[in-house]
């Protein structure tokens, strides 16, 4: 997704997956009359890739992918207490300041439980045992694949995908969209594609779904919507993250909203702004007590913080960069110790043995370093933090034990939250409020369901929860 539905894309498992469980529950009512419409075997799906690889920002994420559920009830078997759909709405509606879409929301966090299952049953998704909560989460609900990496979930959904027959052609550029006028009944009628030196059209007969992703790697684009993501901040996105393709919907006629809502990723490596498996850390950990100091060794921030607020309290400390702490008892709700030493190797994990020597290492002063941790270790007791008034849980565990280890972050430009304006059939709207015929959307490439800043962990279960729903609308026409 994310990634499969690229142009001209029905994905017939999904949509057919999807109409399984409607028709389930309208049995349920009663309605025995519900035929679900379904692919007729001369309607083809093609995923159109313009990078010799397939996967996007997809295959390379860190695999964190938030449900209030699962078909394992992870969150009940590590007693991790409570979480529903009405929370995780509340939560991401919150964290984007209110600016997200209610009924985009609802669906996305109702639904986010069902399509990770759908990838775990269908796809072969591998979870691992762990559950994190994360910055601007109020319960445990952010789940990890195995890889800890995106590919676990690309992998899956390819399988399905392929599985039903749909074709990917990588090196294939969406060029232009082709539709007669602007008149609210005029369909797509097909797409210009370029494939090395050649270009040619394609006649969309059903659908056109867009999953073209966002915009982070345009310096252009983000200047033009938001003059303060300057240029010289680091970007963790993949080079095709351009958002060209937003320009030609608009050129026809589509809607666009909170274009200027880009987000920071706020742990993404200092220099080079690679979001790899070690930057994950610093976003697991707020639920089991990892700690933010910068080079002076202080907090400066309340680390269950959303990470424009985290993203905003580095850069005014003035001092790159900062650093995420934690000890050997968290690295297994975090992450696996094979990972650590991985990033050990490359230099990305400080260890040491106690917290004068991670100091000394970091060259930060090993004075008021131990003294930021003996007092967070004190709050914690005391279930209180009268410096950023962090909200502890009793899954939340001390920094005593060594080794301890380091890892500097910064922020770096991550997530384009504005984007094509959808309806709850992931039909894309022009400017005067109509559904565009034959033109759907989901992922990044769409807008106002995040709001001013995305919550970790919500934008997989975005692109698998409105990829099914664009999948069912188009199979509908
Ligand atoms: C490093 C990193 C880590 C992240 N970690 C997480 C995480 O753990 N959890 C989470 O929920 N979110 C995470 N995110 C965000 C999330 O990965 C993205 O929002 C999501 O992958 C977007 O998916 P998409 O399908 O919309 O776009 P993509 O997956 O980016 O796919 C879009 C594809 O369209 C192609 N394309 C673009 N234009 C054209 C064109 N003109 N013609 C043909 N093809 C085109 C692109 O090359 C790309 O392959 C992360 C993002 C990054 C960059």
């Amino acid at each position: 997704m994310m990634h499969f539905m690229k142009g001209v894309a029905l994905p017939f498992s999904a949509a057919k997956e999807w109409l399984e469980v409607v028709d389930k529950a309208f049995r349920f009512l009663g309605y025995h009359r519900f035929y679900p419409p379904v692919l007729k075997k001369s309607q083809k799906v093609v995923i159109l890739e313009k990078r010799p690889t397939y996967g996007g920002n997809s295959i390379i994420n860190g695999g964190e992918y938030n449900a209030w559920d699962d078909e394992f009830h992870l969150r009940q078997q590590l007693n991790l207490g409570d979480d529903s759909a009405e929370l995780h709405k509340n939560d991401t509606l919150k964290g984007g300041d209110n600016y997200g879409s209610p009924d985009l929301v609802a669906m996305l966090t109702a639904k986010a439980p069902d399509a990770l299952n759908w990838m775990l049953d269908k796809g072969g998704l591998k979870l691992r045992q762990i559950l994190n909560r994360t910055g601007g989460h109020s319960a445990y609900r952010t789940h990890t694949c195995v890889e800890g990496v995106g590919r676990g979930y690309t992998e899956a959904i390819k399988k399905i995908a392929e599985g039903n027959g749909s074709e990917i052609r990588l090196n294939s550029t969406l060029t232009w969209i082709w539709r007669k006028d602007s008149d609210a009944q005029s369909p797509v009628e097909g797409i210009e594609v370029q494939t090395g030196k050649k270009t040619k059209n394609i006649k969309i007969t059903n659908a056109l779904i867009l999953a073209s992703g966002g915009f982070s790697r345009d310096i252009k684009m983000r200047q033009s919507f938001n003059p303060s993501i300057v240029p010289e901040f680091n970007c963790t996105n993949q080079p095709g993250a351009t958002g060209e393709v937003i320009r030609y919907a608009q050129a026809i006629g589509a809607d666009t909203l909170q274009m200027a809502f880009i987000q920071l990723y706020p742990y993404a490596e200092p220099e080079t702004g690679i979001l790899d498996a070690p930057a994950v850390y610093p976003f697991r950990g707020p639920g089991y007590g990892i700690v933010y100091v910068n080079k002076m060794g202080k907090r400066f921030v309340n680390e269950m913080e959303r990470r424009d607020v985290v993203s905003m309290a580095q850069i005014k400390t003035g001092m790159k960069p900062t650093f995420s702490i934690f000890n050997e008892e968290m690295i297994p709700k975090m992450g696996t110790k094979e990972e650590v030493e991985k990033g050990i190797e490359k230099g990305r994990f400080v260890r040491a043995e106690t917290l004068a020597e991670l100091a000394e290492k970091l060259h930060i002063p090993a004075d008021v370093f131990q003294e930021t941790i003996a007092n967070h270790n004190k709050y914690l007791a005391e279930n209180k933090d009268p410096d950023f008034g962090r909200q502890f849980t009793k899954a939340m565990m001390p920094l005593v034990n060594g080794p301890f280890y380091a890892i500097a972050q910064w922020p770096a430009v991550h997530h384009t939250m504005g984007g094509l304006r959808i309806n709850q059939d992931a039909m894309v709207i022009d400017i005067f409020g109509n559904p565009i015929p034959r033109l759907f959307a989901a992922g990044e490439v769409t807008g106002g369901i995040h709001g001013a800043n995305r919550l970790g962990g919500n934008a997989i279960p975005d692109c698998v929860v409105f990829g099914r729903i664009a999948g069912t609308s188009a199979i509908k026409g």
